[in-house]
């Protein structure tokens, strides 16, 4: 799986009783780009959409995923996964939600970081 640089507030966030700044990325929107998040919740892999590529348009995260495997536990992905920060998976049984709308959309303090990108496998190369 290919992997993509995107822009990302990172916030320390405290994400659940005991747990302290818990790194969180937050995709910057702009008018250039809209990329989400989704985690794997069976091992906590993060993964980006990109939902300005026209390879995307009009399909939900479940039909792009299709039959791709989490490269990191190796589970069918599109049964496994769930909207990022909405679900962070910070432990083996600990799931938690944070809502990104709390956090104001600006450039400052933002980094390039890199995640797995998630996209629908190529029509014929099966
Ligand atoms: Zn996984």
């Amino acid at each position: 799986m290919q992997k993509k640089k995107i822009r990302c507030l990172i916030k320390y966030q405290s994400v659940a009783l005991g747990v302290y700044n818990y790194k969180v990325f937050l995709p910057l929107k702009s008018g250039w780009s809209n990329n989400s998040l989704v985690t794997c919740t069976n091992c906590g892999e993060l993964f980006v959409i990109d939902w300005e590529n026209p390879e995307t348009e009009n399909l939900s995260v479940k039909q792009i995923a299709g039959s791709t495997l989490c490269p990191t536990c190796n589970v069918v992905l599109s049964m496994y996964l769930a909207d990022y920060p909405t679900t962070i998976r910070i432990s083996e049984n600990q799931f938690v939600s944070f809502n990104d709308e709390v956090i104001s959309n600006q450039d400052e303090g933002s980094e390039i970081v890199e995640f797995y990108e998630l996209r629908p496998l190529q029509k014929g190369l099966n």
